[in-house]
């Protein structure tokens, strides 16, 4: 059970582990409440630090830092899952309220305990991970079955938009990108014959309520989330019950309070694979900013401050469009994409997350479509896809 405490009131600091995009779209959510924020992130230039009221410049695990970050916050989370877990047990040992606790990240820290964890709802739920083989030594190359094949290469820790993973047909190439890899510990998974991928969103609060947003359905391009559509067109409605019941059965099994993502492929068989954990609000949450009641970063600033939960419906259908630094370079030199004309349209919502730097594959912001209908958001975004020339 979460500790029933009273609410932390705005005013105070809430603390922050990690100064990219969420991190700043969490900052703008708990100052719109009246909080302050205080992000910790060796980055200068970090997009959370430039807004937050308060920037500690230091690494996660630098001891005066945590200290100066436990007196000034009254509640402290993290931005992403590779936060060290002695930061988040040091701040909570120094008096601070951590939400989510270290032992709910942790599980999605590594791929390995991840898809362990997730395997004990294979029975229970009928939603397993993907068929996979753990490497974490040469041995285990001989264990993989041509059933594996053709499979996906996945470094167990650190990965993260589609980096630290390769696509193998054969034994030969398996075993050249675990040599690549620099033999880390990895999870080989069958690639599965996909239908469609989906995300659920839910959040717990202090006091045990569990809420979900509507099933999202995603659209990857080069392993990097490219559109978010809700309500998910091709879902099926007792696909998304079962899917939203497994989503809350996890939350509560970490015991977490905060935001949290599940992320699921819809298999053409029907199956459903549950694929990872993300302990923290997600891109593929960003919707919830124009669409919905209460967005997830406000979400996540309530259950931090032990506020009650905020309504997870959806006010309108929408889509929600990531944008890349390929979108300032794809005339070759750099160039400010047409805002101008993309807001033309009264249906876009423009986010970006003021990073100076347009770089291929770099998350510079995004697009928010929200409309009176699914073809409304659907137009709009296709043409929004055109005026800044995004390739499909
Ligand atoms: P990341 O941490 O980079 O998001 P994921 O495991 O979610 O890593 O993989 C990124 C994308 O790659 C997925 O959203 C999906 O499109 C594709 N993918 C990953 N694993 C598989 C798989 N086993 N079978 C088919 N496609 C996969
Ligand atoms: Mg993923």
């Amino acid at each position: 059970m979460a500790d029933r405490l009273d609410p932390i009131l705005p005013g105070s600091y809430l603390g922050i582990l990690g100064g990219g995009q969420l991190g700043r779209m969490f900052t703008h959510a708990a100052q719109a409440m009246g909080y302050k924020v205080c992000v910790l992130d060796p980055d200068a230039n970090s997009p959370a630090g430039a807004v937050a009221e308060k920037h500690i410049q230091a690494d996660y695990i630098d001891q005066a830092a945590l200290k100066e970050m436990a007196q000034l916050c009254a509640a402290a989370s993290t931005e992403f899952e590779n936060v060290p877990a002695q930061a988040l047990d040091q701040l909570e040992a120094l008096g601070v309220y951590v939400a989510p606790k270290s032992s709910g990240v942790s599980v999605a820290q590594n791929r390995i305990t991840e898809k362990k964890f997730l395997a004990t709802w294979q029975a229970e739920a009928g939603i397993g991970p993907a068929t996979h083989l753990v490497i974490e030594r040469d041995a285990d190359l001989a264990q993989v079955t041509d059933a594996l094949l053709p499979g996906i290469l996945k470094t167990a820790r650190m990965g993260y938009d589609g980096k630290g993973q390769v696509t193998v047909h054969t034994h030969a190439e398996l075993e050249n990108a675990w040599h690549t890899f620099g033999k880390v510990p990895c999870v080989l998974e069958k690639r599965m014959d996909l239908d469609f991928e989906v995300s659920a969103l839910v959040a717990r609060g202090h006091d045990d309520e569990v809420l979900a947003y509507p099933v999202a359905q995603n659209i990857h391009k080069n392993g990097i989330l490219h559109t978010t559509t809700v309500p998910a067109p091709s879902l099926k409605p007792d696909q998304e019950t079962k899917i939203i019941e497994a989503a809350k059965a996890i939350i509560r099994r970490l015991d977490y309070v905060g935001v949290l993502c599940v992320e699921f492929f819809v298999l053409k068989s029907g199956d459903i694979v549950a694929n990872e954990i993300a302990p923290r609000p997600h891109n593929s949450g960003h919707y919830t900013q124009n669409a919905c009641v209460t967005s997830q970063f406000e979400q996540q600033v309530r259950a931090m401050a032990r506020l009650p939960l905020g309504s997870t419906a959806l006010v309108q259908p929408s889509i929600m469009l990531n944008i890349l630094g390929d979108e300032w370079l794809s005339t070759g030199s750099q160039v400010e994409p047409s805002w101008n004309e993309v807001l033309a349209n009264p249906c876009a919502k423009l986010h970006l997350y003021g990073k100076a730097e347009p770089r291929v594959a770099r998350k510079m912001g995004h697009i928010n479509f929200v409309g009176l209908t699914a073809g409304d958001v659907t137009h709009a975004c296709d043409q929004a896809i055109k005026i800044l020339r995004i390739k499909r």
